[in-house]
């Protein structure tokens, strides 16, 4: 029975010794902060750790976005029509309207994969970069028009 108390210096309470993970083989080494300390700690390194992979993947894809829209837009991304250039409301338009059908065909889930093929594919023709706007009056002007 060891009844040494040592005090964890992250929460500050008294701990026997075996409330300490032990570090490598040696009975005398233990870890400084107390296992509840140590068990947060860990969680708080895996979720930032899990938020630095999100950014890092986030920005990856935003090169992705950029390199895609770049192409289509033969320089800076823009929109096509009104020549806005905030990449938060800039979207891919397939020119003849058939970009949702070829995405279904391709079984393609969200954006990303269809840049992804996109890029693949060597960029095909047939696409341009509207803001949400533009895309928005080409949407319900061709539903207007009957056009499908
Ligand atoms: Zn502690
Ligand atoms: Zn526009």
């Amino acid at each position: 029975m060891n009844n040494k108390f040592v005090l964890c210096p992250r929460c500050h309470k008294y701990f026997s010794v075996n409330a300490f993970y032990k570090q490598g083989n040696l009975s005398d080494k233990h870890y400084r902060i107390c296992k509840d300390c140590r068990v947060k700690s860990q969680k708080a390194y895996y979720h930032k750790n899990k938020e630095h992979c999100r950014l890092i993947t986030q920005k990856h894809n935003d090169k992705l976005k950029v390199e895609v829209f770049t192409h289509y837009s033969n320089g800076i991304p823009r929109c096509a029509i009104c020549g806005e250039t905030d990449m938060m409301v800039l979207c891919l338009d397939h020119i003849d309207g058939k970009g949702n059908q070829l995405r279904k065909e391709l079984n393609l889930v969200g954006g990303l994969q269809y840049y992804r093929w996109l890029r693949l594919n060597k960029f095909p023709g047939g696409y341009q970069i509207l803001c949400a706007n533009c895309n928005l009056r080409k949407e319900t002007l061709r539903v207007r028009s009957g056009i499908k």
